[in-house]
């Protein structure tokens, strides 16, 4: 909870993301609340450097650096991949994986490299989570945390061409499909009093829960 005043329809909203998938997967979530959505990049803010070593750090980081450059609240997500095998690798590198241009068959091979290497056959063994942090800033400075958490198993081969980044790699525990594989509804499975399935979605209902003004 905040003293953030709730968002009401019209409102508008910065995005705090250059990342075409998770403005995506916003742009799902928010539909049913008549909030104007612009994102940083389409504002031309530039993208800050995630320079803190943890999801709550650099969360806040591109949050603030978008609500005081638009002078709007600001919502960021920062989210990463975290592997038990790889004592909780890529976590808040999950991005840098993917190199620069961003490739994520290749982070995702990488990923594999190092299951293999850490001799991770079995599902048990290729255990991971996706963890997402949202930060709602205020341009006067304040702002308030949302953390969602999916818990799931690494497959190789990856399956599947919906979503983005790691998603063909990860099967969320309930299901024998990745990420990949699913609709959008299903990787979500939220609406309005839901707790949702993927870590963004979770975290989204919570920030619902708190932060947008009840019809
Ligand atoms: P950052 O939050 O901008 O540091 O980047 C998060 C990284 O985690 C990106 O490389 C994403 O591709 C990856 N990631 C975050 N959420 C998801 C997801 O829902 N599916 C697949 N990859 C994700």
């Amino acid at each position: 909870m905040s003293d953030i005043p709730r968002l009401r329809p019209g409102d508008r909203l910065v995005i705090a993301t250059h990342n075409a998938g998770k403005l995506r997967e916003f742009r799902e979530l928010f539909a049913p609340f008549g909030i104007e959505l612009v994102s940083a990049g389409e504002l031309g803010l530039p993208e800050p450097e995630e320079t803190g070593t943890t999801f709550t750090e650099n969360a806040r980081l591109k949050a603030h650096a978008a609500a005081k450059g638009s002078s709007l609240l600001a919502l960021s997500d920062d989210s990463g991949l975290c592997v038990d095998a790889l004592g909780g690798d890529p976590g808040v590198y999950t991005a840098d994986w993917a190199g620069v241009p961003r490739d994520f068959n290749r982070a995702m091979k990488r990923v594999e490299d190092a299951l293999q290497a850490a001799g991770a056959s079995s599902p048990g063994q290729r255990r991971a989570s996706f963890n997402a942090t949202l930060c709602l800033a205020h341009p006067d400075g304040r702002d308030v945390l949302y953390v969602g958490r999916c818990d799931g198993t690494l497959v190789w081969p990856p399956r599947g061409d919906q979503g983005h980044g790691y998603d063909p790699m990860f099967m969320p525990d309930g299901y024998d499909i990745t990420f990949g594989e699913m609709a959008a509804e299903t990787k979500h499975s939220w609406a309005p009093g839901q707790s949702g399935l993927s870590h963004r979605a979770r975290a989204f209902a919570q920030f619902v829960e708190n932060q947008i003004e009840r019809a």
